[in-house]
């Protein structure tokens, strides 16, 4: 079976683990988020490629979820001591390698789609880890600072502001002119399913809707599209989705969420994406007009209970 998912970084790449365990014979495609990206120190960093090639590549710290396990981080100490930062951003000195082997092949002229590849290389993730594009698309976050309105990287707002400032826009910097990295259009089409999971709707899978070619793959694909919610209860299981969704003025709730995809129309597509919806327990009752909605425990608390909600998933798209 052909599955094509796209995914963020933390809860795409836990899904992704179930997916693998689900169907261990698949031939997995993965669209990743480069929204995220972020040049510091002079080094290219992909922190959602990473993340999903770590976690299948058996290279990720379990406790952070992110980064590498075993990690230490002298390079970044000695960068604090020469005042250098940012000391917000967290580089172990393990993950440096893959980003200088990254920031080494693109000043080379390779593009990214190659470099994740080359990268994978080592970690065998057992999926075709595909970038969202080639090109510069980068998330941005407008917010009032002391200095009047401005629009920071989205990590900054992230990871120093803890998204307790509020986002006033978000913005995809880039992603109007950017195009699909190869085969990403192609893996929508060609899918038998396509899963989106329980990633950040905004800056993750919001991110690779903006990639021009994407969400009309995605309505048009004769592949069943099923989701899976990231909000729980009205709250996001991990993370600040929260208050991303609130900056594009939609409820933390999984019946908006889907609202906000849209339901596919198969016989005159439009901007719609869904026809499946996978919502907790917490959520039953949640109606979405034109989707199917299923309720089932969501909660990733180890592989088997991430298996089972990997066949819910497949099971809703009749696959
Ligand atoms: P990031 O790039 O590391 O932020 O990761 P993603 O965008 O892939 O995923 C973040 C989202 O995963 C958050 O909005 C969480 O609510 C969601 N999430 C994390 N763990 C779980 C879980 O166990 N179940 C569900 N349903 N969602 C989860
Ligand atoms: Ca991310």
């Amino acid at each position: 079976m052909k599955i094509t998912a796209l995914a963020g970084g933390i809860g795409g790449a836990r899904f992704l683990v179930g997916v693998q365990a689900a169907l261990p014979d698949a031939d997995i495609t993965v669209i990743g988020n480069t929204g995220d990206d972020i040049t510091l120190h002079g080094l290219r960093i992909c922190p959602d490629l990473d993340t999903v090639m770590y976690t299948l590549g058996g290279g990720i710290s379990p406790e952070r979820g992110w980064g590498r396990h075993d990690e230490t981080f002298t390079v970044a100490a000695e960068l604090a001591a020469y005042g250098v930062g940012p000391t917000w951003f967290g580089l172990g000195d393990r993950d440096l390698a893959t980003h200088l082997v990254r920031t080494r092949m693109l000043a080379a002229g390779y593009p990214l789609t190659e470099v994740t590849a080359a990268l994978c290389q080592r970690w065998k993730p057992g999926i075709r880890l595909l970038p969202m594009s080639d090109e510069r698309v980068e998330t941005h976050v407008v917010v009032e600072t002391d200095e009047g309105r401005r629009a920071i990287h989205f990590q900054e707002w992230w990871l120093r502001m803890r998204a307790a400032t509020p986002a006033l826009e978000i913005i995809s910097v880039g992603a109007e002119a950017a195009q699909p990295a190869p085969g990403v259009l192609d893996a929508l089409t060609d899918a038998d399913v396509v899963l989106l999971p329980p990633s950040n709707p905004v800056v993750s899978i919001g991110s690779i809707l903006a990639v021009p070619g994407v969400r009309a793959a995605l309505a048009r694909t004769p592949a069943p599209v099923v989701g899976v919610s990231p909000i729980i209860g009205g709250a996001p299981v991990r993370g600040m989705a929260d208050a991303c969704l609130t900056a594009i003025g939609v409820a933390t709730s999984a019946g908006a969420v889907a609202t906000h995809y849209g339901a596919r129309r198969r016989a005159a597509p439009g901007d719609g994406i869904l026809d499946g919806w996978l919502v907790d327990t917490a959520d039953t009752g949640t109606e979405v007009p034109g989707v199917t909605v299923k309720a089932r425990p969501l909660l990733m608390t180890d592989v088997a209970a991430t298996v089972e909600i990997v066949r819910a998933a497949l099971e809703l798209a009749g696959v």
